[in-house]
């Protein structure tokens, strides 16, 4: 979730990532987006 935008949250390229993964970045970006998605759900539930 962007810090000075909450509830708005972000995965893969719009991070701003100097691709740790060296590679891979189609991984990194599902790995992202599964985060990005149970950070929503742990935000909904929060408010
Ligand atoms: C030529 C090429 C080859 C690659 N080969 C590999 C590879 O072999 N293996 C690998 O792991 N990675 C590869 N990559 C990298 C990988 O494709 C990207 O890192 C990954 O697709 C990024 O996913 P993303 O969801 O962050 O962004 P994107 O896949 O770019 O998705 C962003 C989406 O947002 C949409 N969008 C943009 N602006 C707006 C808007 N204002 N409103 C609504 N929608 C919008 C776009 O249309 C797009 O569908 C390659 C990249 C390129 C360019």
């Amino acid at each position: 979730m962007l810090h000075k935008l909450p509830g708005v949250f972000v995965a893969g390229e719009m991070l701003d990532w100097e691709a740790p993964t060296g590679g891979y970045l189609l991984q990194a970006s599902f790995a992202t987006g599964a985060a990005a998605g149970r950070g929503v759900l742990a935000w909904l539930r929060h408010s």
